[in-house]
């Protein structure tokens, strides 16, 4: 069973401490939601996963089946079989949508094999068509250039069509402050509940306590301050709903 490990992780920007002894397990199968005021570390935290190299590691470990994933390049992490959606996609004029997701597919089977040929064109053609009809996506789409012109919603349609064509193991997913208009986040949430369960761990990331209305987490953590200050179920999110982050705020301070 697949599982990122997230252990006391402290990470400084230009010397300045952000994340300060966080720890998470997220297992292949669960969803998990974290939570915070705006300044906390959130996108700081996806980031450090993705391997951003303005964000230094101070202490702490992250470890994916057991690998020490702060040793791996960005790239190498995506083909071990984390997927990190970027917040502020660019744009690829003259590669479309189907291209870009081929290529990272063979990538991704060559890191397995080396010796590995990649997918048949019928292959792939028959897996982008299962995934875009699973996501009900127009099949025009994947003869668009990635992300050029795209939407706020059609940037999200990309994210979810890459994230059910590679078949990533962890997914983390920072819907901090992408434009997430209705029609995006049902995008996302529907994405998300299609591929979640099953093979697929993910993390959400979010200030937005709506998201949560749509996609059903099975663990819910609030960050302040640079820490995970409280852990639960879905009803943490609801209760955050009418009570706001100040009940927490004491406890945030209590552990500094
Ligand atoms: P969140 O996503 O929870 O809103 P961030 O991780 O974006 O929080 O930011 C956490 C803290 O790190 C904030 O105080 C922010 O000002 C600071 N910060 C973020 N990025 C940088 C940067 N590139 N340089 C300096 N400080 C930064
Ligand atoms: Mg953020």
């Amino acid at each position: 069973m697949s599982q990122l490990e997230i252990k006391d992780l402290h990470v400084s920007i230009e010397d300045k401490e952000i994340l300060k002894g966080l720890s998470l397990t997220i297992k292949q199968g669960e969803i998990h939601a974290i939570m915070g005021p705006n300044g906390t570390g959130k996108s700081t935290l996806a980031y450090t996963l993705m391997g951003h190299p303005n964000y230094t590691v101070t202490a702490g470990e992250i470890l994916f089946n057991g690998e020490n994933v702060l040793e791996m390049e960005p790239d190498e992490r995506s083909r071990a079989g984390i997927f990190l959606a970027f917040q502020y996609p660019v744009a690829i004029p003259g590669v479309t949508v189907a291209n870009f997701l081929r290529s990272a597919i063979n990538s991704r089977r060559r890191a397995e094999n080396p010796d590995d040929k990649g997918i048949s064109i019928p292959e792939f053609r028959k897996l982008l068509k299962e995934k875009m009809d699973m996501l009900k996506m127009d099949h025009n789409f994947a003869g668009r250039y990635l992300n050029d012109g795209f939407s706020g919603g059609e940037k999200k349609r990309a994210e979810i069509l890459q994230m059910a064509t590679l078949k990533p193991e962890i997914a983390i997913l920072d819907e901090t402050d992408s434009g997430l208009d209705i029609d995006a986040l049902r995008i996302v949430s529907e994405g998300v509940n299609a591929l979640a369960g099953g093979e697929l761990g993910v993390l959400v990331i979010t200030h937005y306590q709506r998201l949560l209305n749509y996609i059903k987490p099975h663990f819910v953590h609030v960050m302040m301050g640079g820490r995970i200050v409280e852990s639960g179920g879905p009803e943490l999110a609801l209760h955050l709903e009418e009570q706001g982050y100040d009940w927490l705020r004491e406890k945030a301070e209590e552990n500094v």
